[in-house]
């Protein structure tokens, strides 16, 4: 599983910058760094560990130099990796960093695979599981909440928290054991009821994190929100006012926006991306028909919609198809236009839609906007608890879901007079669960496929 090799790798995006950086790391890192690297004014002896050191890179068949760089060696087990790491911070052009590269692979360093670096720390136990996911996660942040979420992680909130509910379950299996071992002491009728009683504290200390699963991927990956309504309600300039800018084309002309047109916005937190759509009328038009379709497809995909209309004209047979749409689903019915004189029956709206929000605004003016945002945001998110721990993995989700079922098996076990063996298997079952979270995974090729999803050099 773990290959005793060096590897390198570029740790910085490809691209034009000030400064890029090549990351060796292995048992081999420091002699490749002491074969391509010179020290400025001649100055040699043994480079101490995490210093930085100005000098040069030299090809050493060549002696050209390539590049002026800093180098720091970070001895092992204090580097990122817990074995020797080097890492050279040179010029960020894309042609001189793969040239160091290439200089320090033909030193005997091999290329690094993807998220192989942070797969070492956690094979050398730097790192448990779900911080090594932090770190992706941390990466791939796109909004405050998200790298919060991440840094509480990397922090090990979630691998505490686990640890200790492991401990409590490691507790109620002592007993169960105990029972197995000593079959004359016969697992008493009460003590089933209480061991039944702590089973079921731990079972829904799990159900509770598992719902906090929903809103963690909300933050982490953002919501999606469909803006749909029929040509003209002003969807475009809407979208436009939420962006605070004028990006897309608004003309009197019904049905110019055929494509999907996908915008950010960022609603405290909670990225959000909005999709302004084609109508959903009947039209013959084959270029809009397909507008239509992924209208459709995006409201079926979407986290919420937002059902805009004509606030100052008459319902039309297209709106309320469109509001019928937003049967069951996450919606806020926007009635645009409150500039203008209103035309529209708001009672049948609240009669087409009784759970929907109804709120007037005008793209044009802007009002009734922030209103708007903040009902948006209460909608996707549900009531704002903000609770400390939030489930954003979908692997820790299905393991934690398996400790679950197991426990609940246990309590049927053990309220169904079982032998105490059947009770154990199930919480056994649990356990692992558990452990699978953290990371105690003897399996090859979930770690793949875990450090697959990072970068190189990551
Ligand atoms: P879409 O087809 O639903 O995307 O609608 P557009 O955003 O292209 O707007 C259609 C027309 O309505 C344009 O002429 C806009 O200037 C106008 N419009 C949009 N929002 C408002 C608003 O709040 N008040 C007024 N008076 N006109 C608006």
């Amino acid at each position: 599983m773990y290959k005793e090799d060096t590897i390198a790798a570029i740790a910085t995006p490809v691209g034009e910058g000030g400064v890029a950086i090549v990351r060796v790391s292995g048992p081999d890192a420091e002699r490749i760094a002491s074969a391509v690297f010179v020290r400025s004014q001649g100055k040699n002896g043994k480079l101490k560990s995490h210093m930085l050191y100005h000098g040069a890179i030299r090809d050493p068949l060549t002696h050209g130099v390539l590049d002026e760089v800093l180098l720091t060696i970070m001895r092992k087990p204090r580097s990122y990796t817990g074995e020797d790491v080097v890492e050279i911070h040179c010029h960020g052009g894309v042609f001189l960093v793969r040239q160091v590269l290439g200089l320090i692979l033909a030193q005997g360093a091999r290329h690094a695979e993807p998220g192989e670096f942070t797969k070492r720390a956690f094979l050398n136990g730097r790192v448990d599981l779900t911080q090594a996911e932090a770190v992706l996660d941390l990466i791939r942040a796109r909004t405050d909440k998200g790298i919060e979420l991440a840094q509480r992680q990397a922090e090990g909130w979630l691998s505490t928290w686990v640890r200790e509910l492991r401990e409590e379950l490691l507790n109620i299996l002592v007993q169960i054991e105990a029972a197995i071992d000593f079959p004359e002491e016969e697992v008493e009728l009460l003590q089933r009821s209480e061991l039944a009683d702590k089973i079921d504290d731990l079972r829904k200390k799990i159900v509770d994190l598992g719902h906090t699963y929903e809103w963690g991927r909300l933050l982490r990956e953002g919501a999606r929100v469909c803006i749909s309504g029929r040509p003209n309600v002003g969807k475009s300039s809407l979208l436009n006012a939420l962006l605070g800018e004028e990006r897309v084309i608004v003309t009197p002309v019904p049905g110019t926006t055929r494509d999907v047109i996908e915008e950010s916005i960022n609603l405290r937190g909670l990225s959000v991306v909005l999709w302004d759509t084609a109508g959903i009328r009947n039209t013959n038009d084959e270029v809009e028909k397909i507008g239509v379709d992924l209208s459709r497809q995006h409201l079926e995909k979407a986290d919420a919609i937002l059902a805009v209309l004509d606030g100052s004209a008459p319902l039309t047979g297209e709106d309320r198809a469109i509001l019928k749409l937003c049967h069951g689903k996450k919606a806020i019915i926007v009635i645009n236009k409150s500039d203008l004189t209103p035309f529209i029956d708001v009672d049948e709206i609240v009669r087409l839609v009784p759970e929907g929000e109804v709120l007037n605004v005008s793209a044009k003016t802007k009002d009734g906007l922030d209103r708007l945002r903040f009902s948006l945001r209460k909608l996707i998110l549900g009531s704002s608890i903000e609770a400390p721990l939030i489930l954003t993995n979908v692997r820790h989700k299905s393991a934690l879901l398996r400790s679950e079922d197991a426990l609940g098996r246990s309590m049927v076990a053990l309220s169904g007079n079982h032998a105490p063996e059947f009770v154990a298997v199930d919480l056994n079952e649990a356990r692992e669960g558990l452990e699978e979270v953290i990371g105690v995974i003897n399996n090859e090729d979930i770690l793949e496929r875990i450090f697959s999803n990072f970068c190189i050099g990551k």
